[in-house]
């Protein structure tokens, strides 16, 4: 689930919640019932579980023999 961020105009309470994205998104301040507002930074949502996956399928490949048929070390 995603966490959310968020930051309150009237008492500067900066907390974070985890929600589903299909909640509402959270109006007013736990702390102090003032409106407060969700913060889209870098790290303000969090996804747990996509994330990173690697792409590096780089393999190590040997060049081809020119002559495969007749070659003794393609041919012990
Ligand atoms: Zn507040």
């Amino acid at each position: 689930m995603p966490i959310y961020e968020y930051e309150c105009d009237s008492c500067l309470n900066h907390f974070e919640l985890q929600q589903s994205m299909k909640d509402e998104p959270l109006q007013t301040c736990p702390n102090c019932g003032a409106k407060v507002r969700r913060i889209f930074g870098l790290n303000s949502v969090i996804f747990k579980g996509t994330g990173f996956y690697c792409t590096d399928t780089k393999t190590k490949t040997e060049p081809s023999c020119p002559n495969k048929e007749s070659c003794s070390a393609c041919n012990p």
